[in-house]
């Protein structure tokens, strides 16, 4: 029997940022982004009705991936975001909030579209050209002389997340430990083309975050009953190994793909498990001491190998495998030979076992300098640890993106204040020009740039979710946050510091609330700021927040460019 539904018609949508019901649903959305963002924001917990796991989460790669927009400009919002993130792990969120925050002061300022489209570009444009400035102000160098700036930006990524619930120390701790990884990947004696290593992440869940720690070289989990033989001596030489990465367990179907071809009669699982042997016998004259697969040892095989003291792990999986074949110089072997191939061999030093809670690992290090490092990561229950996990491997890709270009960008909204002065000022000093070349007229371009500086000011203010009062100091354009219980006073000089730390009450001449009309000026840099010595206490990706800027404005100038929305409803 067959069923004829009618084919309904595709649903067109004209003008959809003028549309009630889609600026309800992006409301929604720009409320529950926005509420994630910053060191104070709010945790989202998503359950999926078809089952699997619960995520808490505030970061906004896996709050999007979490949950599914069911609007095609929410899609596209979420897709722009991610995309940013998989490429530079970092700033999410800033990206969202202020392609919202554009979106929003587009339609106050009351500017036609094409026109609001194009001052964005424009005051893009002059963003980007000062934050690649040597006289930026909200940029220092980093110096990698010392560590202390990369423990700060590692720390701005870690202490942003809530979801880990770690209290200071433990902030202060992760982070040491994400620079520490990090440094231990990049090569120090290798002349020319430089690649850097890799750092594999051991979550354990149960012993407290204190007991995490980064070891040089790779753990392995081993199984409860593993013992290390005391006749090897592992502490003094190098360890013969060999890797395999085709199943050991004797089943055929488990062996490679192709055609079998078995004669009538023959035993086949006895011929396998004699290959196999033979395989064990050339290991053990090649005198190997550890013996690895990626897959299932045959228990005939271990035995064999147990009994000649080599040592022997099974199930290694397949994401350990490169990282193995890199640490110890051993070549994978995809099929069973009857020979061992000399090249094959690789070397380890110093194998020992080590605990951590209900984890059994063995620890193996690199004959020479290494390159790859194994980070543990301990918490108390498997919620934090799976978002300490993806916030610690976005802090180490941060800390990657600092090689490219060696400087950050003050964090605690101090950019967004101190840009938002500069796109006034500078945005003004160029009026004539810009209208001229955006072919609007000095009211209209006057208006696109506040819609600009208030948007980025808007992504500072959403830092603040408890009630505070945001406020902008009139010398070097920093983020201040007054809080709740205490009355902001724009003559006194409190003894406080900005967001970003770097500047002291002491240093500012006056105040203003932040998103009010204040005479431009141009901002100030901080005293001390840019150089390398400056010790701000809280840092953001420049890489990161420099396509994240992009992204933002190229999304909302987009959306704003949308004229219709066709649906297929069927
Ligand atoms: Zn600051």
């Amino acid at each position: 029997m067959s069923r004829l539904s009618k084919k309904s018609p595709a649903l067109c949508t004209d003008l959809p940022l003028e549309n009630p019901d889609i600026c309800q649903k992006l409301n929604v959305f720009k409320q529950l982004l926005t509420s994630c963002f910053g060191p104070n924001g709010k945790l989202k917990q998503v359950h999926n009705n078809i089952g699997g796991h619960s995520v808490t989460t505030s970061t906004s790669e896996v709050l999007l991936q979490s949950v599914s927009p069911s609007h095609p400009l929410l899609k596209f919002i979420a897709a722009s975001v991610l995309n940013h993130v998989g490429r530079f792990s970092d700033c999410g969120l800033f990206a969202a909030i202020l392609c919202f925050a554009l979106i929003d002061q587009a339609k106050l300022s009351g500017l036609r579209r094409n026109v609001s489209i194009s001052i964005n570009q424009y005051l893009l444009d002059i963003c980007t050209a000062y934050l690649h400035q040597d006289e930026c102000g909200c940029k220092v160098q980093l110096d990698f002389s010392s560590s202390k700036n990369l423990i700060t930006l590692a720390r701005s990524v870690i202490s942003s997340k809530p979801a880990c619930m770690l209290r200071e120390q433990e902030a202060l701790h992760i982070s040491m430990l994400a620079v520490q990884a990090f440094l231990l990947t990049v090569p120090c004696e290798s002349p020319g083309n430089v690649r850097l290593g890799s750092t594999v992440t051991v979550a354990v869940e149960g012993p407290p975050v204190a007991q995490s720690a980064v070891f040089p070289g790779l753990m392995l989990e081993i199984p409860d009953h593993f013992k290390l033989s005391n006749k090897n001596n592992f502490q003094s030489q190098p360890t013969k190994m060999v890797l395999f990465s085709v199943s050991l367990s004797g089943d055929l179907f488990e062996t490679d793909e192709g055609t079998v071809e078995v004669y009538h009669g023959a035993d086949v699982e006895s011929q396998i498990l004699d290959q196999l042997l033979v395989l064990g016998r050339c290991a053990v004259e090649d005198r190997v001491e550890l013996f690895v697969c990626q897959k299932v040892i045959h228990p005939v095989l271990q035995q064999y190998l147990n009994q000649h003291d080599v040592v022997v792990l099974e199930r290694l999986g397949a994401a350990l495998v490169e990282p193995l074949a890199e640490l110890t110089g051993s070549q994978p072997l995809a099929s069973l030979l009857s020979t061992i191939p000399p090249e094959a061999y690789g070397l380890a030093r110093g194998l020992n076992v080590k605990n951590f809670g209900s984890k059994k690992m063995l620890h193996l290090e690199a004959p020479g300098e290494a390159v790859i490092c194994t980070m543990v990561l301990c918490h108390r229950n498997q919620t934090l640890l799976s978002e300490l996990k993806v916030v610690v491997q976005k802090a180490q890709h941060v800390l990657r993106l600092t090689l490219r270009e060696p400087s950050a960008l003050l964090g605690g909204g101090c950019t967004e204040t101190h840009l938002a002065a500069y796109v006034r000022y500078e945005g003004i000093r160029r009026a004539a020009e810009a209208t001229s070349s955006l072919c609007c007229s000095p009211t209209e371009y006057l208006l696109g740039t506040e819609a600009f500086a208030r948007s980025l000011e808007g992504v500072a203010r959403a830092l603040e979710h408890d009630g505070g009062t945001p406020m902008v100091d009139l010398t070097h354009g920093h983020h201040w946050a007054v809080p709740v219980d205490e009355t902001p006073d724009l003559e006194g000089k409190p003894l406080r510091r900005c967001g970003c730390g770097l500047v002291r009450g002491s240093s500012v001449e006056s105040w203003t609330f932040l998103s009010t009309k204040y005479a431009e000026f141009s901002p100030a840099v901080p005293p001390g700021g840019r150089a390398a010595a400056a010790q701000p206490a809280v840092l953001d990706c420049f890489a990161a927040k420099m396509n994240a800027l992009q992204v933002a404005v190229e999304t909302a100038n987009l959306l704003q460019d949308i004229r219709y929305i066709v649906q297929d409803k069927n």
